[in-house]
């Protein structure tokens, strides 16, 4: 049975079947509703259902709390049609501008960043390209069907190979692979690009990139971008890891900031140990962009890494920091953990 699905405030429509999510359906149709995970774990497609009815499919409750729920909230990736629809998203002008593709690729280069963050460059199959927006994310396609999200971390316009940055996570289906059998010239499948998580290059507004750990790596592609751009945007990067080892390109961002007038860098460190004599900003990153910046109201805040990362900051700025909520972009690293508890 086929639904028909109406955005607000656009008016576009689109078809869905019953048993298809609402945000396959649009993005089949082309129409760029956001997203992240598409598990129901990060919460980035909330919307709200005007009209109609849906059925939600696994979920996390700290994605779409019942109260929520019960206002009509739904989270579009896990939400199939019971009737027509009406609904109110945000659309995304540049998502889905780029063919979504899948390809065999082969592991050009593996090389450990530190002890948990290992760099994987992908070669694509000649005569290939893979278009993409610094900040998007390709998937891994495993077996029995099992998927895996990394970022790309590398500007597009530097594409001779895909560069990922993949933290081990001990006991994890693919990263306990990366780390023991995995090397160069392995064959992977990939599908992508994926994700609305990229800079709005139709906004003047000061930029405050925010990472923690991995979340570096579109962060960097980001950062690539507005290079190549030859943008003078105001940029502030914070990167937050629990020692000084975990902000694993702090060298390079020293050289950004040494050389982009534009660009300052704060590194911050919530766990250090007395061995790492590290006398820079210290605590959760978040709260560091907090005491510099009380007042968000003129940003657009960019933020990638771990899910209670960015939760936090998408919570305590827009409450605290009057940071409108329409200019929080991010990419929660949701993971099976995340989505077990
Ligand atoms: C949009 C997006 C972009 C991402 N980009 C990056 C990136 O650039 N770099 C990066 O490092 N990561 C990224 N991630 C995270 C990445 O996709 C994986 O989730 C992560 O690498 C873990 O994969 P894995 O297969 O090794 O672990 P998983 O199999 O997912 O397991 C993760 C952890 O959970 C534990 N676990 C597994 N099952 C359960 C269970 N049932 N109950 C409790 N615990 C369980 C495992 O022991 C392990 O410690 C991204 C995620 C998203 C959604």
């Amino acid at each position: 049975m086929t639904f028909q699905v109406t955005v607000t405030p656009s008016g576009r429509q689109f078809s869905c079947e019953a048993d298809e999510t609402v945000l396959n359906a649009a993005l089949r149709a082309g129409i760029g509703l956001p997203y992240g995970c598409k598990n129901g774990a990060c919460g980035s497609c909330k919307g709200k259902i005007l009209a109609g009815s849906v059925a939600h499919g696994h979920h996390q409750q700290r994605a779409l709390p019942e109260l929520e729920a019960a206002q009509g909230m739904s989270l579009f990736c896990c939400a199939k049609p019971q009737s027509d629809l009406t609904i109110e998203a945000r659309e995304i002008v540049a998502s889905g501008e780029y063919p979504v593709k899948k390809m065999p690729t082969r592991i050009a280069k593996l090389e450990k960043l530190s002890d948990d963050v290992m760099l994987i460059a992908l070669q694509l199959p000649a005569n290939e390209r893979l278009q993409y927006r610094a900040g998007q994310y390709i998937e891994f396609m495993l077996r029995d069907g099992k998927r895996r999200s990394y970022s790309m971390a590398n500007a597009p316009h530097n594409d001779e190979h895909i560069t990922l940055h993949i933290r081990h996570m001990p006991g994890g289906l693919f990263t306990d692979q990366v780390f023991s059998t995995m090397k160069e010239r392995d064959i992977l499948r990939f599908e992508g690009p994926h994700g609305s998580f990229f800079l709005r290059e139709d906004s003047d507004k000061p930029v405050i990139l925010l990472a923690s750990g991995t979340g570096f790596a579109p962060v960097k592609a980001i950062m690539e971008h507005l290079i190549y751009l030859e943008s003078s945007r105001p940029v502030t990067l914070y990167w937050g890891g629990r020692r000084p080892a975990d902000l694993y390109m702090h060298a390079l961002c020293e050289e950004w900031a040494g050389k982009l007038p534009y660009f300052k860098y704060v590194p911050v460190i919530s766990n250090a140990a007395a061995d790492d004599h590290w006398t820079g900003r210290t605590g959760f990153v978040h709260q560091a962009v907090m005491q510099d910046f009380p007042d968000l109201s003129d940003h657009q805040v960019y933020a990638c890494g771990a899910p209670v990362v960015i939760e936090s900051a998408q919570r305590d700025f827009v409450a605290r920091c009057q940071l409108p909520k329409e200019e929080f972009f991010a990419d929660s690293f949701t993971s099976e953990a995340d989505l077990a508890s």
